[in-house]
């Protein structure tokens, strides 16, 4: 059986990090990191999620700024906001929180943000850091699930350089994202998705499998070699049938838990694998931001 990687122990982990970093810039140098949160419309799992960003916050002694726009704001006026948050020196980092209402263009807004407060690491500008590597990689905000998931990784293989990684799944958030901090960890990297042939008998020769899908529980034990670590970033509501006959729901990820189980090494729980992750890693780059912002070197590295 595999071992289970106890995201949520080390999102606690990661937020105990950061509020030691926080206090440190708060006595010495009077700076209070702080975060813009900026929410459009009224998507229920966006209100949570928002919610838990401000309470996590808080609790790193984070501060927070949030705005709460109707869902027929135009995009002129949410413009118009950031342009604020970009020229107000006390935020340092700003979150526009996705998706967006159709009339808004997302690439617009993300691309409005001022670089160095983009903490969700959307910006093309981050994007293209990440993608150059290197020495550029220590300038980029690096997107948030990606970071959560290679933390993870790291501290639980010992050596990543050579292992074969397969990455499903090519969206700007993640896959590709992962893709490449892999790629800059010297992992030998395969993406796949949709179109790809054969894709089983791809992902039967990783060592490391990070699963970006948004399809429940898509990946069996059929998919794995023996012994890989499998990585699940996936988030999917599906129905129940409780135990009192009752119609409810539940989420789970785009890996068969229990199969994969059976044949990974290591494996992420969902939920409590990648998920808490993906905040701690928000509140580690406003702090890394806070930081940059006061000349500071970024208080943890990679
Ligand atoms: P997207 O829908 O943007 O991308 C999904 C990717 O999966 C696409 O590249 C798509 O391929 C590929 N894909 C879809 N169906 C298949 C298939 N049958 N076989 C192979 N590849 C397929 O999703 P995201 O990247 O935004 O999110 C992925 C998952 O991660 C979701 O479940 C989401 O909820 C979750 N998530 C979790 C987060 C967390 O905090 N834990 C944060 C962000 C996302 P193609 O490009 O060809 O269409």
């Amino acid at each position: 059986m595999a071992d289970i990687i106890d995201g949520k122990a080390f999102a606690a982990k990661i937020r105990a990090e950061v509020k030691e970093d926080a206090d440190k810039l708060i006595t010495q140098k009077q700076v209070d990191p702080c975060l813009a949160v900026v929410l459009v419309g009224e998507n229920p799992a966006s209100k949570v999620y928002v919610g838990q960003k401000s309470k996590m916050a808080a609790e790193c002694n984070i501060k927070t700024k949030d705005f709460k726009l109707d869902v027929s704001t135009d995009q002129e006026t949410l413009l118009k906001l950031i342009d604020e948050l970009n020229n107000d020196s006390s935020v340092h980092g700003i979150l526009v929180q996705l998706p967006l209402p159709e009339q808004i263009d997302e690439r617009k807004v993300i691309d409005t943000i001022v670089v160095e407060k983009d903490v969700d690491g959307f910006h093309a500008i981050n994007a293209g850091r990440l993608s150059i590597g290197g020495a550029m990689l220590k300038q980029a905000f690096i997107p948030c699930t990606p970071l959560g998931s290679l933390l993870l990784l790291k501290d639980k293989v010992d050596d990543l350089k050579g292992k074969n990684a397969v990455v499903i799944g090519r969206s700007n958030i993640v896959g590709k994202p992962m893709s490449q901090l892999l790629i800059e960890e010297s992992c030998t990297v395969t993406v796949v998705h949709s179109k790809t042939k054969n894709i089983e008998h791809v992902c039967a020769q990783a060592d490391i499998i990070v699963a970006a899908i948004g399809r429940a529980e898509m990946i069996d034990a059929n998919w794995l070699k023996e012994g890989a670590v499998v990585i699940d970033v996936g988030i999917n509501r599906i129905p129940v049938t409780k135990e009192d006959g009752s119609e409810g729901s539940k989420i789970v990820g785009d890996v068969d838990f229990e199969s994969a189980s059976a044949k990974a090494s290591m494996i992420t729980p969902v939920p409590g694998g990648v998920g808490p992750m993906t905040i701690a890693c928000l509140l580690r780059n406003t702090v890394t931001s806070a930081y940059r912002h006061a000349g500071l070197d970024d208080p943890r590295s990679l």
